[in-house]
């Protein structure tokens, strides 16, 4: 039997969204933020249990904005929010919100909309004006990141705040790293990410665009100028499948590319039937992009089921494939690409295979393994590979990148946030495995304290 007063509690207060039909025409954001009613509305659902603060990685303190949101004290919630988290408004839009999985209404009922309480505080702070700040005194010291994205902007910050100057190298001309080269604007508007960029700037983070570390300027020369270093390079390396033909033509192209591509202004002729390889949420964002360029048929090809796509099961991932089906994208499951067909330079289409899927002995996701037997074609203007990245270690010469200890493709790192070389930290996509903003920042303040630590700060 439900506990008087809760049963109320049970039902989310809707977010809204565009339609799909016109959403899908233009690259306007197409999420609605709540209203002032209907956030405090959502936000007095919080039983302040605290169960979803373990499931964030930067351990935010959920329940205290919320209660302060559904007090109607927005300010309050912002400075709550800033202690762990210096970029509110776009974890407020498009944070993959673990924390929402673990609400206690999750399972009964609908978990609290933690992501768009904290993006009406967000969207709805000067922080200039409403953010309390209390810097530290120059302490002399001078600390520079590698690239513009959301592990090294927290390091910034933190840093900035106890008095010591940070230098951000990024390799291109806009800041946010991926949040601006990957997510496309219809999920995270560039207004957005300079809002928060520039108040980071606003406490003494410089950002030095267009240069890119291991040419522009070389990474042991940074480690000479520099009292640490701290690598926020990201994954920037496309993994390709390596499929035949992929070398014959310019219309096969990976994800990476063609996000960065379209995200830096390029208009890209995609034309009418494009098929994205991959079934993560990169595959979601190039295939939506391409709807949006002008394709009419675009269709999502991957070599799993669907229930073992990546993060299957969260509510983000759900969330993500419902509003990519809902703006017409199709999907084909358990499918082996085995050559993109190329003739006199231009792409025809795919041939592939449909796959049989092998439960694997003592668990572990089901191995998918071609039917060989009968070959499939579909035809196609453009192919997307939307089939991971990985870290382009080309900013590192050769005797430092040997001394660098990884695991796996990641970079390992100790608890205060160093790798295996004295004063160079990192963090981010570099390092950690869930590759997502709220992690990247998570790393980013256990970076900041580990080399307020190193410096003896
Ligand atoms: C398509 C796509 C969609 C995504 N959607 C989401 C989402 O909805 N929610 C979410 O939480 N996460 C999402 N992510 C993941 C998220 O963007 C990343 O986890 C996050 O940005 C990683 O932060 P980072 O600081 O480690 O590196 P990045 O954001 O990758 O930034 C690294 C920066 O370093 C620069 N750089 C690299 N090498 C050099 C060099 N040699 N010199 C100078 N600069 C250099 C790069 O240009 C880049 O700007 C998405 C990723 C992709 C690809
Ligand atoms: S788990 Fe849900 S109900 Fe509990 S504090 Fe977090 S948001 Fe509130």
């Amino acid at each position: 039997m439900a506990v008087p007063g809760t049963i109320n509690k049970l039902k989310r207060v809707p977010v809204k969204q565009r339609d799909p039909k016109e959403r899908k025409k233009d690259f306007e954001m197409y999420t609605i933020p709540y209203t002032i009613e209907e956030v405090m509305a959502e936000a007095d659902r919080c039983l302040a249990c605290g169960l979803c603060v373990p499931a964030c990685p930067a351990r935010v303190n959920i329940p205290g904005y919320v209660r302060a949101m559904a007090d109607g004290e927005r300010e309050k919630g912002i400075n709550i929010i800033f202690r762990d988290l210096p970029l509110p408004q776009i974890c407020g839009t498009v944070c993959t919100h673990r924390c929402e999985d673990a609400c206690v209404f999750h399972n009964r009922g609908e978990a609290v909309a933690i992501r768009h309480v904290k993006r009406y505080i967000a969207e709805n702070s000067d922080y200039t004006r409403d953010v309390k700040i209390n810097k530290k005194a120059d302490t002399g010291k001078r600390v520079v990141a590698i690239g513009a994205g959301p592990a090294s902007l927290t390091i910034g910050y933190y840093l900035a705040l106890n008095g010591v100057h940070v230098d951000i190298y990024e390799k291109h001309k806009i800041p946010g790293g991926m949040m601006a080269l990957g997510i496309p604007r219809y999920r995270l508007s560039m207004d957005l990410i300079n809002k928060e960029v520039d108040f980071i700037k606003s406490l003494g983070v410089e950002i030095k665009y267009g240069m890119e570390v291991g040419k522009s300027i070389g990474f042991e020369e940074l480690m000479k100028k520099y009292d640490a270093v701290f690598i926020g390079a990201g994954n920037h390396k496309p993994r390709t499948t390596g499929t035949t033909g992929a070398d014959r033509t310019d219309r096969v192209m990976h994800a990476i590319d063609f996000l960065r591509r379209v995200a830096l202004g390029e208009k890209i002729d995609v034309g009418e039937k494009v098929i994205v390889i991959g079934g993560g949420f990169t595959a979601m964002d190039a295939s939506r992009t391409a709807l949006r360029l002008g394709a009419k048929k675009v269709s999502v090809y991957y070599r799993r089921r669907f229930e073992d796509r990546p993060s299957a099961g969260t509510s983000n991932a759900e969330e993500e494939y419902e509003e990519t089906a809902a703006e017409g994208v199709e999907f084909v499951w358990t499918v082996t690409p085995f050559e993109y067909v190329v003739e006199n330079g231009r792409l025809k289409g795919m041939k592939y295979w449909k796959n049989r899927m092998v439960e694997q002995e003592g668990g572990g996701r089901a191995k998918p393994v071609p039917i060989k037997d009968k070959e499939y074609f579909v035809e196609a203007d453009t192919i997307i590979e939307a089939t991971g990245q990985k870290i382009d270690f080309s900013f590192l010469p050769e005797e430092i990148k040997n001394k660098l200890e990884m695991d796996w493709n990641d970079i390992k790192v100790d608890a205060k946030g160093m790798t295996s070389i004295e004063g160079v930290f990192a963090g981010g996509d570099a390092v950690n495995r869930t590759k997502d903003i709220i992690s990247a920042v998570a790393d980013g303040k256990k970076a900041a304290k580990g080399i307020l630590k190193y410096l003896g700060i």
